[in-house]
Formats: structure tokens, sequence, C-alpha cells
């Protein structure tokens, strides 16, 4: 059992993973309504929702999701662009407006260009508009012209907070056994 910095003993949490079923209330059915509406590039990309029994953290942030691009080697063991990875503790405790966002935000991440020639897409991971800390925007304000444009696009009332048609709300079955840890082989964002 690993040690934690003070010696004492950290009880390492084994994670497990599988495919969020395609049935109502799942990512999927987020995602089928809101790739034609704002992600009209992904209508042939193939996307696996992934959910992890538990949200990964970075610091004291807890990650609710991740996109992932899957690369040629693991294209070679299953068919998909790109994975899109959700905490199931954190899901479940979402609601229907926050699940759109969440995975409208995901899908966010996953860019893609056609080639003009084959007409091939290539995928890649788009990172956030906007990367900066609260401490240096009280400091300095808008001292990077992307802080102002990102603060200046937020709407006086959102446009699209009305959830996507989502017939009702059930939760995904619990995990079944058996799925391998992809996070050490996988780029996220
Ligand atoms: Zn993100």
């Amino acid at each position: 059992m690993p040690k934690g910095k003070k010696g004492t003993k950290v009880e390492k949490v084994k994670i497990e993973y599988w495919k969020a079923a395609d049935e109502t209330g799942s990512p999927q059915e987020f995602a089928k309504q809101l790739v034609p509406k704002y992600h009209s590039h992904l209508a042939t990309a193939k996307i696996c929702y992934l959910f992890r029994t538990k949200a990964r953290t970075r610091g004291p942030k807890v990650i609710l999701g991740t996109a992932s691009r899957m690369n040629s080697r693991l294209q070679a063991l299953a068919d998909y662009d790109f994975i899109i990875e959700i905490g199931y503790d954190e899901w479940k405790e979402l609601n229907a407006t926050q699940k759109q966002a969440l995975l409208d935000h995901e899908l966010c991440h996953c860019g893609g260009e056609e080639n003009e020639h084959t007409g091939e897409m290539k995928w890649r991971i788009l990172p956030h508009d906007l990367e900066e800390f609260r401490d240096i925007v009280k400091r300095y304000g808008f001292w990077r012209s992307d802080i102002k444009e990102f603060v200046d696009s937020v709407p006086a009332k959102p446009s699209a907070v009305k959830p996507v048609n989502v017939s009702s709300e059930k939760n995904q079955p619990p995990p079944p056994d058996g799925i391998e840890n992809v996070e050490d082989i996988l780029q996220t964002q």
C-alpha cells in the first residue's frame, strides 16, 4: 500500500471504466442533439462515451470530464476517433442542464478539419479559449486580449440553457468488470 506524505497509509481506490449505455439520459443522448446544433464538424466522428467510477482530480479540483483523441495505435484496437470520459460519481449528481453543458464542453475540445483533397477528417484536441488564474485577473484585469474577449462573450442571458430534449433522467447501470484503465496512454484536456 502506498504511503502518504507523512507516512500515513493512503488507500488506493481501483478505478473502473465502462462504456455508457446508449439510453435515456445518457451522454450519447445529449451529444446526438448537441452535435448537429453546435458541432456539425463532428457529424462523422466516432466518439466513445466512457464512464469512470470516480471523477479525476487535479490538485483540489474535480474534473467532471475529459476529451481525448485516439492515436493510431489505439485506433487499431478500437474504432473510435475520440473518447469522452466522465466521472460517474459526479455525473449522477448533475441536473440535465449541467449534463448538457458538460457534454457541450467536452465536444468543444473535439476539433476536426477536412482534408480538401481527400475529404478525410483530421481530428485534434482543442485547448480551452481561456486559461487564467482569478488572482491574476484581480491584479491585472484584461492584461491579455483573450481575457476581455472571454468576458465580453458572456451574454446577459445565456441562450442555450434550455436543456436539449432528453426524455427523462435515469441513472446508468453500475460498472461491469474488466474494462482496462486507459488514463496513462491518452492525452487529455
Ligand atoms: Zn475542458
